[in-house]
C-alpha cells in the first residue's frame, strides 16, 4: 500500500467548529495513510478577496486530493468542475470534490447518502411514505431530496421562510420529475404532522443559540418517528420530548459521520471504518 499523504480540505464560511477535518485525518492514519485535512475558510482575510473558482483551481494545484464545499458554496461550485455525478447534478448541489491525478474535479453529493444511510440504518422498517420536514434551508435541501429518492411518496416543506420551501419544492420536484414535494406554511404545520408517518427538523431549532422546537410536540404519538439534522446538542429538545412520547428518533450524528465516510471512500478509494470515524466524531463533542 503507498504511504503517499492524503491531502484535503474544507472550503465554506465561518467552518472554526466543523469536526469533519479530524474525521479524515484520523481515518486516514488508521489506513496508515497520513492525512492533512485543511479549513479552507472563506471569511478569513487571506481568503475573503478571492473568488472560489481561484480557492479551487489553487487547491488543484497545489495537490489536494479532495475537497469537501459547505456553506455558502455547495450551488456555486458546480459550474466550476469538470464533471459532476448524477445525484449532485439533479440537485444542483455538491458538498464532496474528488481530484484525480491529472487535476479532473468531479462533484459530488454525500449529504444525500448520507443522510439516507443513516435512515437506513437509524429507523430500519419505519413508514416512510408521508413525512413533514420544517426548514428549508441548505441541509434542507439535501434531506428533503434524499427522503423522496429513499421511499417518500408525499413530502411536506415548511420554512418561517415561505418561498423557500415553495423554491425547495420546485427545485426537489424537478430534479425527481414528479410532484413528491409541497411547500407548506409553517403556521399549523402540527396538522400535517400529526396524519404524518414522520418528521424531520432541518431548522438549527434545538441549537444552544436557538433554543425550543421548531414545532408543538404534542401533535406527536407513539406511531410517528422524529429526525433532527442538529447534532449540538445530540439530544435536542426535539428528540427528548419525542422519545418520552414512544417515537422512534434518528439525530444528527449519523448524517454528519456518514457524509463523511462517503467522502472518504470517493477521495481514497479506500473502505472507511464508519464506526471508527463515528468515535472521532462523539470523541470532537
Ligand atoms: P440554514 O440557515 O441554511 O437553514 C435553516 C432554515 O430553517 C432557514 O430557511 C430558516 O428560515 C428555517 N427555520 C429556522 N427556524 C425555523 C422554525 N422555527 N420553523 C420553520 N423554519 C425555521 O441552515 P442549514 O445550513 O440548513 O443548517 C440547519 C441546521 O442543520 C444547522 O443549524 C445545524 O445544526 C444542522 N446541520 C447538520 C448537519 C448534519 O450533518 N447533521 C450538517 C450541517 C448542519
Amino acid at each position: 500500500m503507498t504511504s503517499e499523504t492524503i491531502l484535503l480540505g474544507l472550503i465554506g464560511d465561518d467552518i472554526s467548529l466543523s469536526r469533519t477535518p479530524a474525521m479524515h485525518e484520523a481515518e486516514g492514519l488508521a489506513h496508515g495513510r497520513p492525512t492533512v485535512y485543511r479549513r479552507l475558510d472563506t471569511v478569513t482575510p487571506r481568503l475573503a478577496d478571492r473568488s472560489l473558482n481561484e480557492v479551487l483551481t489553487a487547491a488543484r494545484d497545489l495537490g489536494f486530493n479532495g475537497l469537501n464545499i459547505t456553506h455558502p458554496h455547495k450551488q456555486a461550485v458546480l459550474p466550476l468542475l469538470d464533471d459532476v455525478a448524477p445525484q449532485a447534478a439533479e440537485l444542483g448541489s455538491a458538498n464532496t470534490v474528488v481530484i484525480a491525478e491529472d487535476g479532473t474535479m468531479t462533484g459530488h453529493n454525500t449529504d444525500v447518502t448520507g443522510f439516507a444511510r443513516g435512515l437506513a440504518e437509524g429507523l430500519a422498517d419505519a413508514a416512510m411514505d408521508t413525512v413533514v420536514q420544517v426548514g428549508a434551508g441548505g441541509v434542507g435541501n439535501a434531506v428533503a431530496y434524499s427522503l423522496v429518492t429513499n421511499g417518500t411518496a408525499k413530502l411536506l416543506v415548511a420554512d418561517l421562510d415561505q418561498t423557500r420551501a415553495q423554491a425547495l419544492a420546485d427545485s426537489v420536484n424537478r430534479a425527481v420529475g414528479r410532484e413528491a414535494v409541497t411547500g407548506v406554511s409553517a403556521l399549523g404545520i402540527e396538522e400535517h404532522i400529526a396524519v404524518a408517518d414522520g418528521v424531520v427538523n432541518a431548522t438549527p431549532m434545538g441549537m444552544p443559540a436557538h433554543p425550543g422546537t421548531a414545532f408543538d410536540t404534542s401533535c406527536l404519538s407513539q406511531r410517528h418517528w422524529v429526525g433532527d439534522v442538529v447534532y449540538m446538542p445530540i439530544e435536542t429538545q426535539l428528540l427528548a420530548e419525542s422519545r418520552a412520547l414512544g417515537c422512534r428518533t434518528l439525530d444528527g450524528t449519523r448524517m454528519a459521520v456518514y457524509q463523511a465516510v462517503d467522502a472518504f471512500r470517493l477521495f481514497t478509494g479506500l473502505e472507511p471504518d464508519a464506526r471508527r470515524m463515528r468515535e472521532t466524531f462523539l470523541s470532537l463533542g
